[in-house]
Order: structure tokens, then C-alpha cells, then sequence
């Protein structure tokens, strides 16, 4: 192991008093407490909008005499110290659910490697859904007390900013990172050096160095090429996620995957358990067996050590939408490799040999699965649709007993939820409700919230959204010399109390975003009914290289800009995690339309229910399971078509129906007073029946006893 340190992160210069604020913002603690947010906001307002909500960069600008202000006003200074309170008591909590539920004497280091994460939009390392649930996962840990370690990449100029063009093209825009503003902190070896680690790539060695991020009290290392020492091309060999360059994308596998595990070891960690959170980074079992190797190990041993300490989690429903690299790409970066691991070229393809029509492939999620010794799929569906696509690799076995289970993703419940709900069950679950988020029984209490509080709160959540809306609108109008039509799409006529349907993800065509726009007329005639307008709020990026995905956006953009839409259609630009946040806290049916059985479980939906917003989608993922005919709406049945078009078709059929006879009529029925009861009702058993079951707390634990505590406890 190597001595290291952390660059002390506090270098702000604040007054004694508050002198501990410059630690909260160095811990993403805050990301999930929204009143430590207000411990920032109150010093400066204006600021804090200003610099979106970022605590370093409000540190690093705001002004001594705003500082010195709070430090005289007894108010702040009692919430100041209270929020120090509670952070001490979390980080310092000995008797976490895991101390005490872990079987395992010792404590061993759990290793959790994933490609992207997102913990905060402050911070553009993540694309979409995997990301979302990674950083999601590892909050979550925080809170429950694991012993989890995780890796990834600091992309230097993270994933895109996304404008769209009058004509509704999906323009990528990328910057790089002001690393002087985010929460990171180089880790530095005795001399104040940077810490690096190196990888074998094609004739060269190639350096990465190790940044860190503290979740609660999970750390976070970041791989970052961007180090001199390498050669320029190298230097951007981490500057952004998910490139089609095969050649790029490999280096960048061996980096997280090699260059996890010696990050790791020269920061002395020596994992008991090693998590890979899709196959990206399944070279990491490569370097393990290596290492074993090294020690004298056979290779078949090594294979066996390695599986008995590592576990896999799949996404991908699709055979095509697996990640692998053709086989002379694999001569061309592994040929070393396969001598120090000992073993011939033929042996080693073969460790994830995938035949295909066009030739063998080196395939990431069968290196994975032959490598791990526990498997899952992310949803229920999701788990038999991955037992039969693999099943060929355990021919012997039918396809139930295919060693692969699954656990349904969830979403961690502080970071998603609005401050004002969190307050409101905070009134009516009990106190600390927070300790016990997946125990249905404290949900059943949701029904002591009065309709009005209920009711009150999510009137005060639509109107915020569109409030929003209508700035980010003026601001694109101001700035950006948009056409006049680009403001209407932007959301500029949006009513706060119609009734609103947001649908956000990332635009790939399986997600059929233009389902509600497939007849047209149809739809026109529902949104602009007189006294029950309705209106539909799209936003999501497409990958920048994914043609159809654009296409796709520029169809949707096209509709919303028509006249007749009154306004009603809408596309906002930038789908990130504030802007999900707003939109899942605001919106009043969340909408999902995925061609079964693509979504492997989603998590938006989820999000969207824990803050009162009804479920209307396609039963797939987790839906499937959530759904239970009272506490939302589903879309079509469970009949899959072998048709696309016909499938398509039934859907959207399926979806104005019952859009026109069940959600409208509901929303608008106000026969008791003005209040939808009957609506409050739907939300009430949505918020109960589904909160519980999928907080990421319910997920973390299942993960804990499925697949950790048992490899902690086989050795
Ligand atoms: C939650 C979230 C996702 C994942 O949502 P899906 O249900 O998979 O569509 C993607 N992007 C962002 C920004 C999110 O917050």
C-alpha cells in the first residue's frame, strides 16, 4: 500500500462560526438533504441559483459581508448547527443496519465498479438510467451502513449538454470540467505527487490518476487519464462516456476494468467482494486472475478464487445491445495479457467467446457471467428474459434453473423525493419514518395525510415546475436567440393547473416516445377540450451517435412546434437529473411506453410515485410488479404481438382509451368540493403500495443478503 492523502478539501475562507460548511460541501451528504441545501440558499439567493445549486462554486464566490451576515443571525446559526449535528451523528453512526445484520466476523471491503454515475447534476459523469441507479446504489450503502468502495471515471468533459435547433435537431454540445468547482479531491503520494496507476495498452503504458468523491461515507475514485506523461490522444482517452471508436472504448474497459483493481490495491483495499454493475467492467476479473497467477496460482485455480469473491449484475435485455469487441481487437490489446495470465490465444477468447453469424466476438457480459459467482437481472421480467438469452452457457440446465436471479431496481428515496412531501410524511408516517422507508407498514399511514395537506403540496409541486419552465423559456428567448416557436415548445403557455403528463428518458426509438402522438387528430382533440385541457411535457437526449434517436426527437419536436397544440405539447431541452427532479415531483401522470420486454426494469416511474405522481405505462420492468390495478394505470395487456406494427398499434389504442375514459374523467371529477378524492385516493395507494417496495433501501438490502453477505460468508 502506499501512504496517501487528500488535498485537505476546506481551502474556503469562511468565518469560524461557520467554518464546517466548506466540509458539507465536499460531501455529497448534502445532494440528499434538502435543508443543508437551505444552509447555502440562505446566505445568497440569487448565488445560489446562479451557480445551479453547485455548494464549491457558491463557496468560492459568495461574499464576506453575505458570510458575516449569517454568522449574526441566530436563526441561521441554530439551523446551521443542527444540520452539523446531524451530519456528525450520520458519519459517525456505529450502529448501522449493516453492523447490525452482517453474519461475517470481519469486516470486508465491498468493491462496486460501474461505468457512470450520477449523484448530482453538478457532476456530468453519467448518460442515463445505469448511472442514475449506480449512484443511487451507492448513497444508499452510505446510508445502510455497508463497507463499499466504488470506482469509475472522471470524464472531463462529462456527457453533452443537449440544445435542440428550430428544426428540432438534437445538437451535442460538450465542455470540460472546472474541476476547481466540483466536489473531487486528488488523491497525492508522500511527496505531494499525484497518485496514479498504469495500464498496458497497445506498445505503451498508460497513466491514470485517482480522484476521490465522499458519498456519505462511501468513497468514490474517479480514473482520469488526463495526466502528463501520456501522449495527447491518451491524455482524452477518459474526456467522455459511451464513444462508438471501438478502439476507445476498449482502452476505456481495460482502464476502469485493469486500472480499477490497481487503483484499489495501491490505495491498500483488498475487496472480499467485487460487484461489476454491468459488463463494462468485467476486465477487472481478468486483472484478479492475473494477480492470482502472479502469486503462483494455476489459472484454473485463479479462475475459481475469482469467481468465489465476484458478482454481476445484467441490463441488457437485447443480444444487440451487449458490449463486445471483435476478435482482432482483442489480439491487438491483450496479447501480453494472455502470456502473463498464462494462458493460449484460443483458451482465452474462449473465456467469452460469442459466436455470431459474422464471426466470433469477445463478448463483456460473458466474460462476466462465466467470471462471477452470483448473477441478476434488474427486474422480475428482466430475470427470465436473461435466463433464456443466456441458457446457451449453461446448455446442460433448463432455462429456470439458469443461475441467474434478479432483483427489482429501486430508487434512494432522500434524493428523490421534494423537500415539502419529505416534510409531510415526515408529519404523518412518524418521526423516523426515514429509518424504515421499506417497511410497507409505515406506508400504510400514508392514509392519515388529509386530502387537502395531500392535495396542497402537489398543486405547490406543479406550479413550481412550470414556474421553471416558463424561466428556463425567458432565458432561452434572452440568451439564445431562439424563434418564438422554440419558447411555446419550451413550455411558455403551459397552464399550472391543467392536468399535466410528463414522459422523460433517454430517446431510444424502443421507447416509443411518439406512442401518444401516433394519431394525432385523435390526440389534439383530447388536449384541447375546454374545461379539461390536458398537456404533455417530453424531454430526453438521444446518444449522440444514434441516428434513429434523433430522428425520433425531431419527429416529437416537429408535433409540439404545431400551432394546433395550443402550446399543450411541449419539449425541454437537456434532460439531466435537476430537471428529472422537477419533472417527477411535478408533473401528475408519469407516462412510459416501451416495446416489452426492452425495459429491463426502469426506475423514473419509480421516482415519479414516491412523490404522489400516477403510473401509466406499458407493463413491463418495473411496472409489472408494482402495478396492482388500484394505484395507477397500465398500458395494453401482457400479450406481446410478433408484429412491431401491429404491437404498436394495440398499444397505442390501449393508451387513448384509457387516457379519454379513466385518467381525464378522474382528474377532473371535482363533485366533492374542489378536490379530486377519488384521484387523492389512486395517489394515496400509489404512494403506499410503492415507496416501500422500491426505495433503493429495499434494493441495497436484497443485494446485501443475495449477494454479498453469502461470498463474505463462503470463505
Ligand atoms: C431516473 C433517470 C433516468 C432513468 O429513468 P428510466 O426510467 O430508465 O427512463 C434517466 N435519466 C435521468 C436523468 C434520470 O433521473
Amino acid at each position: 500500500m502506499t501512504n496517501y492523502h487528500l488535498e485537505p478539501p476546506n481551502h474556503f475562507s469562511l468565518p469560524r462560526r461557520i467554518r464546517r460548511l466548506g466540509e458539507l460541501a465536499y460531501n455529497l451528504w448534502w445532494t440528499w438533504n434538502p435543508d443543508v441545501q437551505r444552509l447555502f440558499k440562505r446566505i445568497d439567493k440569487d448565488l445560489w441559483e446562479r451557480t445551479s445549486h453547485n455548494p464549491i462554486q457558491f463557496l468560492r464566490q459568495v461574499g464576506r459581508a453575505k458570510l458575516n451576515a449569517v454568522t449574526h443571525d441566530s436563526y441561521y446559526l441554530d439551523f446551521y448547527d443542527r444540520a452539523i449535528l446531524g451530519f456528525d451523528r450520520y458519519m459517525n453512526n456505529a450502529d448501522t443496519w449493516y453492523e447490525r445484520n452482517n453474519g461475517s466476523p470481519k469486516e470486508e471491503l465491498i468493491a462496486y465498479f460501474s461505468t457512470e454515475f450520477g449523484l448530482h447534476e453538478t457532476l456530468p459523469i453519467y448518460a442515463g438510467g445505469l448511472g442514475i441507479l449506480s449512484g443511487d446504489h451507492i448513497k444508499e450503502a452510505s446510508d445502510l451502513g455497508l463497507p463499499l468502495a466504488a470506482i469509475g471515471f472522471l470524464y472531463t468533459r462529462g456527457y453533452f449538454t443537449q440544445k435542440i435547433s428550430e428544426d428540432g435537431w438534437q445538437e451535442a454540445h460538450y465542455l470540460r470540467l472546472k474541476f476547481e468547482e466540483l466536489p473531487i479531491f486528488p488523491l497525492l503520494g508522500e511527496d505531494d505527487s499525484l497518485l496514479t496507476i498504469s495500464v498496458p495498452l497497445p506498445e505503451r503504458a498508460v497513466l491514470a490518476r485517482i480522484w476521490q468523491i465522499q458519498v456519505g461515507r462511501i468513497p468514490l475514485y474517479l480514473l482520469d487519464s488526463n495526466v502528463e506523461g501520456n501522449s495527447p490522444e491518451d491524455r482524452e482517452l477518459t474526456s467522455r462516456l459511451y464513444s462508438s471508436d471501438l478502439d476507445l472504448r476498449i482502452s476505456q474497459e481495460i482502464i476502469l476494468g485493469v486500472g480499477g483493481v490497481r487503483a484499489l490495491r495501491k490505495l491498500g483495499h483488498n475487496p472480499g467482494v467485487w460487484h461489476m454493475n454491468e459488463g463494462h467492467s468485467a476486465f477487472m476479473a481478468l486483472e484478479r486472475m492475473r494477480e492470482f497467477v502472479s502469486e503462483g496460482h494455476s489459472v484454473e485455480e485463479a479462475k475459481e478464487l475469482v469467481k468465489k469473491e465476484t458478482v454481476f449484475t445484467t441490463h441488457t435485455p437485447v443480444p444487440a445491445g451487449n458490449d463486445e469487441f471483435p476478435l482482432w481487437l482483442i489480439d491487438k490489446y491483450f496479447s501480453e495479457y494472455m502470456d502473463e495470465l498464462g494462458l493460449e490465444r484460443e483458451d482465452f477468447i474462449n473465456l467469452a467467446r460469442h459466436e455470431v453469424s459474422w464471426g466470433d466476438t469477445f463478448s463483456m457480459p460473458i466474460l462476466a457471467m462465466r467470471l462471477s459467482e452470483l448473477r441478476n437481472g434488474v427486474s422480475d421480467l428482466h430475470g427470465h428474459v436473461a435466463r433464456e438469452m443466456w441458457n446457451y452457457l449453461w446448455p446442460e440446465r433448463k432455462t429456470e434453473d439458469v443461475p441467474i436471479t434478479h432483483i427489482t431496481n429501486g430508487i434512494h428515496t432522500g434524493t428523490w423525493l421534494a423537500r415539502r412531501l419529505r416534510h409531510l410524511y415526515g408529519r404523518y408516517l412518524g418521526r423516523d419514518w426515514m429509518e424504515h422507508l421499506d417497511d410497507p407498514e409505515v406506508w400504510e399511514t400514508v392514509d392519515n395525510i388529509p386530502d387537502e395537506e395531500l392535495w396542497a403540496v402537489r398543486r405547490h409541486l406543479k406550479r413550481k415546475l412550470v414556474f421553471y419552465m416558463r424561466e428556463r423559456a425567458r432565458d432561452q428567448w434572452l440568451h439564445d436567440g431562439v424563434h418564438p416557436v422554440q419558447v411555446v415548445a419550451s413550455g411558455a403557455l403551459l397552464n399550472p393547473y391543467a392536468l399535466t403528463i410528463g414522459f422523460a428518458r433517454r430517446f431510444a426509438t424502443y421507447k416509443r416516445a411518439d406512442l401518444v402522438l401516433s394519431d394525432f387528430e385523435r390526440l389534439l382533440n383530447i388536449i384541447n377540450r375546454p374545461n379539461r385541457p390536458v398537456q404533455i411535457i417530453f424531454a430526453g437526449k438521444a446518444h449522440p451517435d444514434d441516428n434513429p434517436g434523433k430522428l425520433l426527437i425531431q419527429k416529437v419536436y416537429r408535433m409540439v412546434k404545431k400551432a394546433e397544440t395550443g402550446g399543450r405539447l411541449v419539449f425541454l431541452e437537456d434532460y439531466d437529473m435537476n430537471l428529472a427532479r422537477y419533472l417527477v415531483q411535478g408533473v401528475d401522470v408519469w407516462l412510459n411506453t416501451p416495446r416489452r420486454p426492452n425495459e429491463a426494469s426502469g426506475t423514473s416511474g419509480e421516482k415519479a410515485a414516491l412523490n404522489g405522481v400516477l403510473n401509466f405505462s406499458v407493463l413491463d420492468g418495473w411496472w409489472r410488479e408494482g402495478y396492482n390495478g388500484h394505484n395507477g394505470w397500465a398500458i395494453g395487456d401482457e400479450i406481446d404481438y410478433d408484429n412491431p406494427q401491429l404491437q404498436d398499434q394495440m398499444d397505442a389504442e390501449s393508451l387513448y382509451d384509457v387516457l379519454e375514459n379513466a385518467i381525464i374523467p378522474l382528474y377532473y371529477d371535482r363533485s366533492s368540493g374542489n378536490l379530486p378524492v377519488e384521484w387523492i385516493a389512486r395517489m394515496k395507494e400509489s404512494i403506499r403500495t410503492l415507496a416501500p417496495q422500491f426505495s433503493m433501501r429495499r434494493m441495497v438490502k436484497d443485494y446485501a443478503n443475495n449477494l454479498y453477505f453469502p461470498l463474505m460468508d463462503g470463505k
